[in-house]
């Protein structure tokens, strides 16, 4: 097998930290072994810490993000509920098309590419719709947005009954987010991005309410796989433990690890590594004239940064110079940004001035090869 060294400064995955990659490579245990056991109790703590919750319920779905997107949407809508899904990228038209799959009413909210919601307009669709959930995307991957979750949005959700369910994916690790604060209800990310793991666990929360909502189902969540009563068994929320699936035993070796690190260097201080990354980003970028396709200032995902392809740049030479030349990788854009965006990467272990500088050379280089410096 031949693996090329690269570095990963794309929207995902981005590269594991050393230390997941050798935990990752521990002897296995058994996945009802009691030494294991401890390691997945270990996971959960480290989970409320990086959540910042207190509730019991945390676990890790075994699974990359989309298991954790549809654990979210098959326990917590019931056939014939209405969701409300925030839409402004392909994340939400997905949690949309999922939402349908489970026979939910789904009510999309719409804003332009590059752009997010207001806390007016969702309270206000909140107290208008009364939906069983209200869904979101804290960190638009495919724009490059940050939806804003503070400023009373959770207090309006519990008034109308509702429950708040949010994407963290892309930005979980990398900017501020506070569970129990800002009243969330359930959360679902991916190990590969803020968390620099390996793909396939997705960190996964429920609050009280959230349980509550799964206790008092009418109708069974029509999956097996992803039933969170079951996963939520194995993982000793409830007392006892039983046998629902085999535990990715390594993959979970490496959430530990990876939690480990997160608790080493602490939330304040990964968040404002982010941060500087990504003004470290914009200095360069904006020196070469680059803009942002984020227009507004707030608005902006600083985990993944979206760039606008000026007029007359072939955007794909561009990455395939820093493919070619400095093995490494800048992407594209996807769904309504794609040909019109390049994204950036900036996480967990990859954000770094070293590897930001780099960014910005193999930009530089880009352009001045299609005579656009
Ligand atoms: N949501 C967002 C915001 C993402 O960026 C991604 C991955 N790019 C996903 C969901 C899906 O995650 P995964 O590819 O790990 O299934």
């Amino acid at each position: 097998m031949e693996v090329p060294q690269r570095l990963l400064m794309g929207p995902g995955p981005s590269n594991a930290h050393p230390r997941i990659l050798a935990a990752q490579s521990l002897p296995l245990l058994g996945h009802m072994h009691p030494p294991f056991l401890k390691i997945m109790d270990e996971i959960s703590d480290g989970l409320r810490y990086l959540f910042q919750t207190d509730s019991k319920y945390t676990l890790m779905v075994s699974g990359t993000g989309h298991a954790g997107m549809e654990a979210a949407i098959a326990n917590l809508l019931e056939p014939g509920e209405k969701i409300i899904v925030g839409v402004n990228g392909i994340w939400g038209e997905r949690v949309a098309d999922l939402s349908e799959r489970y026979q939910g009413q789904v009510i999309t909210m719409n804003a332009q590419p590059g752009k997010t919601f207001s806390s007016a307009e969702l309270k206000a669709a909140v107290a208008q719709h009364k939906p069983a959930i209200l869904f979101l995307v804290q960190g638009e991957s495919s724009t490059g947005t940050h939806q804003a979750l503070g400023d009373g949005l959770g207090e309006a959700c519990k008034a109308a009954g509702t429950l708040l369910v949010v994407d963290t994916v892309a930005s979980l690790g990398g900017v501020p987010l506070f569970a129990d604060k800002w009243g969330i209800d359930c959360i679902y990310s991916g190990s590969q991005k803020c968390l620099s793991g390996p793909p396939g666990a997705a960190p996964f929360f429920m609050s009280e309410r959230a349980m509550d909502k799964l206790r008092s189902r009418k109708t069974k969540p029509a999956t097996y796989n992803l039933d969170m009563n079951l996963i939520g068994d194995y993982w000793g929320w409830f007392g006892s433990r039983s046998y629902h699936h085999t535990g990715p035993v390594s993959t979970f070796y490496a959430m530990r690890e990876a939690l480990q690190i997160v608790a080493d260097e602490g939330l304040d201080k990964m968040w404002a590594r982010h941060l500087a990354a990504h003004q470290q980003l914009w200095e360069g970028l904006h020196s070469l004239g680059l803009q942002s396709y984020v227009e507004n200032d707030a608005d902006r995902l600083i985990t993944v940064n979206t760039i606008k392809v000026p007029e007359g740049v072939d955007w794909a030479k561009v990455v395939k110079n820093a493919m070619d030349k400095y093995n490494l990788e800048i992407a594209g854009g996807l769904g309504p940004s794609a040909g019109k965006v390049w994204r950036i990467g900036l996480m967990g272990y990859n954000a770094t001035p070293t590897n930001v500088a780099l960014v910005i050379e193999a930009f530089r280089d880009g352009l001045k090869q299609q005579g656009k410096l």
